[in-house]
């Protein structure tokens, strides 16, 4: 088994859509970036592609390259799912965090769960997501920007594998 972290930070601003885990969650001002912003979608990413040493988020899909202008990140983690089981991983599970004062996440990350799930190919029972705010200090909570963070655990589905 092998086990990868994930972090991102997206700043808060006006004029964006608010997307995490996939979910277009109401809310007054979303998460400014390259592609879409789901920061809960780019730090799973980054968790699947460390425990497979595999690299970053970064190093598979360019910010510069045009192809990923307003991307739908949830296209590249079905990418990065593809790239995890050719070197021979299975998911074993996902875990994460988003820390963001407000909106109030809670009613959606049951949604989340299921469409994380469903583009990794495993049951909502392997995927977890937790929202928690800031208390109202730093960045996250002063509303100037959403964080996340995951961890996912990987077993090798191939003796080959691991190298
Ligand atoms: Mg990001």
């Amino acid at each position: 088994m092998r086990i990868g972290i994930g972090y991102d930070l997206h700043r808060l601003v006006e004029r964006r859509p608010l997307i995490l885990g996939g979910v277009k969650i109401d809310y007054a001002k979303g998460l400014a970036g390259h592609s879409d912003a789901d920061a809960l979608v780019h730090a799973v990413i980054d968790a699947l592609l460390g425990a497979a040493a595999l690299g970053n988020i970064g190093s598979h899909f360019p910010d510069m390259d045009e192809r990923y202008e307003d991307v739908d990140s949830l296209v590249l983690l079905d990418e990065t799912v593809r790239l995890i089981r050719e070197a021979g991983y299975e998911i074993g599970n996902v875990d994460a965090n988003i820390i963001a004062q407000a909106p109030r996440l809670g009613p959606h990350l049951d949604a989340m769960r299921d469409i994380l799930a469903r583009r990794m190919g495993i049951s909502a029972g392997q995927v977890s997501v937790k929202a928690k705010t800031n208390e109202e200090v730093g960045p996250e909570g002063r509303g100037e920007a959403i964080s996340t963070q995951a961890v996912a655990l990987l077993e090798c589905a191939r003796l080959d594998a691991e190298k």
